[in-house]
C-alpha cells in the first residue's frame, strides 16, 4: 500500500513537473510570437499627491495572448527574465511610454511623468544608458518626464556597477525609485547612500494597515525614516478610504491604487487627467 501510494505520489510530481515544463516552454514560444507581432499594451495608474493632483503615472505590462487573452505581467515577466527574451519587451515599454507621454505633451495634457519598471538583466547591461539616451533623444521626450523603478534586488547585486549607473541616470535627470520597498533585505540606512529620489511601500504592508498593528508601526517607520534621508514615499495598492486616511495622517506623500484610480489605456488616462484639471 505503502509503495502504490508512493508511486502514485511520483507519479503526480512527474506529471506535474511535465505540465509546469512543457507549459512554460509553450508560452516561451507565445512570447516569442508576441514580441514579433507586438501583441503588447501599456496600462498607465496615476499616482497622486496629497492634494489630490496627479503626480505622475507608471506604465504596467498588459499582454493581450490572441487565444488566452489576458496574460499577467506577474507570470510572464518572471520566464521572460530567465530565457532573456525580457530585453526586447522592455526596449519596447521605454519606447512606447515615451512615445505615449510625448503624445500627450502634444496635446497641451501638461508635461506628466511615467515612471517605467525595470528588469535586472535590463539594468545591469553595459548598454543600458546609451539605450536609454538614445530612447529619449529618438522619441524626444524630457528626461525629467522619466523615472525608472528598481527593485532592492537589483541594488544588492553588483553593488559597484549599480550605483555608478544611478549617478549617471542622476545626472541626466531621470528619476529613481526603489519600488516594493520593505519586501528585501535592503535597509534605509543602505539607501543613505544611493542617489535615488522616492521609496514606494509594497502593497502587502498597505493591505494590512487597518488591521495589523505591526504593519502599521513598518509603514509609519518608513515614511519617517524616508522623509528624514530626504526622499519622498508612495504607498502602493491603497485601496480603501481608511487606508488612504492613515496614510494621510502618517504623512505620506504619493498614493497608488484601485481605490483612486486603475491602471488604464492612454487614451481612458486623456480622460481621466481632463477630469482631474478640470476639478482645479
Ligand atoms: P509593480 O511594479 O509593483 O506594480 C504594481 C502592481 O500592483 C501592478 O500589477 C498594479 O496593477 C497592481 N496594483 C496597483 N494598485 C493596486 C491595488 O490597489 N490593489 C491590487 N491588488 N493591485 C494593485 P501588474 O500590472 O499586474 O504588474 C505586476 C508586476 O509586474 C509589477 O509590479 C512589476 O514588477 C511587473 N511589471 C509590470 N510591467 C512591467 C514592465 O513593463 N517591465 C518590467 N520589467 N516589469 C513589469
Ligand atoms: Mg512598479
Ligand atoms: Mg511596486
Ligand atoms: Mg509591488
Amino acid at each position: 500500500k505503502a509503495k502504490q501510494q508512493g508511486r502514485n505520489a511520483y507519479e503526480w510530481f512527474t506529471r506535474a513537473f511535465t505540465d509546469t515544463v512543457s507549459e512554460r516552454m509553450v508560452l516561451r514560444n507565445d512570447l516569442q510570437e508576441a514580441i514579433e507581432r507586438e501583441e503588447f499594451a501599456l496600462h498607465y495608474q496615476p499616482l497622486i499627491d496629497r492634494e489630490g493632483n496627479l503626480d505622475g503615472v507608471e506604465a504596467l505590462l498588459r499582454w493581450e495572448h490572441p487565444e488566452k487573452g489576458f496574460i499577467s505581467p506577474a507570470r510572464f515577466i518572471p520566464l521572460a527574465e530567465t530565457t532573456g527574451q525580457i530585453i526586447p519587451i522592455s526596449e519596447w515599454v521605454l519606447k512606447r511610454a515615451c512615445l505615449d507621454m510625448q503624445l500627450l505633451n502634444q496635446q497641451g495634457l501638461g508635461e506628466i511623468r511615467v515612471a517605467v519598471n525595470l528588469s535586472p538583466l535590463q539594468f545591469q547591461r553595459s548598454s543600458f544608458l546609451a539605450n536609454l539616451r538614445q530612447t529619449l533623444l529618438m522619441t524626444g521626450l524630457p528626461a525629467e518626464q522619466l523615472s525608472l523603478e528598481l527593485t532592492e534586488g537589483i541594488l544588492m547585486d553588483n553593488t559597484e556597477g549599480a550605483i555608478d549607473t544611478l549617478h549617471a541616470l542622476r545626472s541626466m535627470h531621470v528619476g529613481v525609485s526603489i519600488d516594493d520597498f520593505g519586501t528585501g533585505y535592503s535597509s534605509l540606512s543602505y539607501l543613505k547612500h544611493l542617489p535615488i529620489s522616492t521609496v514606494k511601500i509594497d502593497r502587502s504592508f498597505i493591505n494590512e494597515l487597518n488591521n495589523s498593528e505591526d504593519d502599521a508601526a513598518i509603514v509609519q517607520g518608513i515614511i519617517s525614516m524616508a522623509h528624514h534621508l530626504g526622499l519622498k514615499v508612495v504607498a502602493e495598492g491603497v485601496e480603501t478610504e481608511e487606508q488612504y486616511q492613515r496614510l494621510m495622517s502618517y504623512q505620506c506623500d504619493i498614493f497608488q491604487g484601485y481605490g483612486l484610480a486603475k491602471p488604464m489605456p492612454l487614451e481612458a488616462l486623456e480622460t481621466f487627467v481632463m477630469g482631474l484639471s478640470r476639478k482645479e
